[in-house]
């Protein structure tokens, strides 16, 4: 079962359109992994329709008062409008049917419908983690797809700002606990870890500054925080 998911703030301003692109992705690919999240989006989205239906509402009632005209009957074409554009049948016509493939040696994995029309970089590797960049070019917001080989696992490090992780495939453990696909973590320099993966793991990686590490020589260690941010 997914133990951790984006807040309702979080949701909230996905349903208003309010997110980078990087975040939005992440949770746009959280809701085809949960039904729960998914459930509750349905009804923020629901909510802002109709709070934005009675703006308009309100907007073509003081025009009509303006303009001295009949009010139910403008506000009857701004319902029409509306419902033109809000139109919810529209939404299963124009989905996206393919989805990307991934292949680590034997293993395919299957990309959320979210990522399909992302552009992706090749996988960069380095010891155990392999990385691709998203092209998603929002200046210091960088997103990732982080492939870690079984066995692998992340020095222990902390955040200057924040790290958004979205479990797709497998499973890693840190201090925390285990996480298991659909899992949405989101860190910030409050929390320092070491994530560690038995059987190999594939993130969704967010990140808006590198990572800090807090044991060892950090030089040794840098190839590792420039590949994950
Ligand atoms: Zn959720």
């Amino acid at each position: 079962m997914i133990k951790y998911h984006p807040n309702s703030e979080l949701l909230l301003q996905y349903v208003q359109g309010a997110l980078p692109a990087s975040i939005s992705v992440a949770i746009a690919a959280h809701l085809e992994l949960c039904a729960h999240c998914a459930e509750h989006t349905d009804t923020l989205e629901q909510q802002c329709a109709h709070s934005a239906f009675a703006d308009e509402q309100i907007e073509a009632s003081e025009l009509a008062y303006e303009q001295s005209h009949n009010e139910d009957a403008l506000g009857d074409e701004y319902a029409a409008m509306l419902a033109d554009i809000t139109a919810d049948d529209l939404r299963d016509d124009f989905s996206i049917a393919s989805s990307k493939e991934l292949r680590f040696g034997d293993k395919t994995i299957t990309l959320p419908r979210a990522l399909s029309h992302i552009g992706m970089g090749r996988f960069m590797q380095a010891g155990k983690l392999a990385r691709s960049r998203l092209e998603l070019d929002e200046g210091s917001m960088r997103t990732s797809l982080l492939y870690i080989a079984p066995g692998g696992t992340i020095p222990e490090h902390t955040h200057t700002g924040f790290e958004l992780t979205l479990l797709l495939d497998g499973s890693f453990s840190d201090e925390q606990g285990t996480y298991e696909p659909g899992d949405f973590m989101w860190l910030d320099h409050r929390h320092q870890h070491t994530p560690y993966t038995e059987h190999g793991c594939l993130c969704l990686a967010v990140v808006n500054s590198a990572l800090h590490f807090n044991k060892g020589l950090s030089k040794l260690l840098n190839p590792i925080g420039e590949l994950i941010y």
